[in-house]
């Protein structure tokens, strides 16, 4: 999938509109997803132009995947997740349900999150 520089979390990154940002360091923003699906949630995305996580890994720094990567678990400890637990969602193209087209990891926990899937 090609890159859109239009997509929302490209404009939240060039300050176009506004996000309720958790933390940031180079490679790195996160915020709080703006639909919460447990009483944390918030979204982890790298400051350059990837769509999927395969994508990124592929092409990204060295210095920008261990931006990423500690931009998650400075959330995690932020957050206090890190004392009870949380999930880690990436999701990816159309199996994977991805609606926003850059890449983000979901950071979710506060409270027992259930099954990974649920069961047909
Ligand atoms: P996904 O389905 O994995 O692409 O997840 C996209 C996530 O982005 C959803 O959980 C949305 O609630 C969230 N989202 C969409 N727009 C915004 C926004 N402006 N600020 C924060 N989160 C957003």
């Amino acid at each position: 999938m090609s890159y859109d520089p239009n997509n929302i979390f490209a404009r939240i990154l060039r300050g176009e509109i506004p996000a309720n940002k958790v933390y940031e360091n180079a490679h790195a923003l996160a915020f709080h997803d703006i639909s919460p699906q447990a009483p944390v949630h918030v979204l982890v995305i790298p400051k350059g132009a990837y769509v999927q996580m395969d994508e990124f890994t592929a092409k990204a720094s060295a210095a920008e995947l261990a931006g990423f990567l500690g931009a998650v678990g400075e959330v995690a400890r932020q957050t206090g997740v890190d004392k009870t637990g949380y999930r880690l969602i990436v999701n990816n193209g159309e199996n994977g349900r991805q609606d926003v087209p850059h890449l983000h990891m979901h950071v979710m926990g506060g409270a027992p999150l259930g099954r990974m899937l649920p069961r047909s």
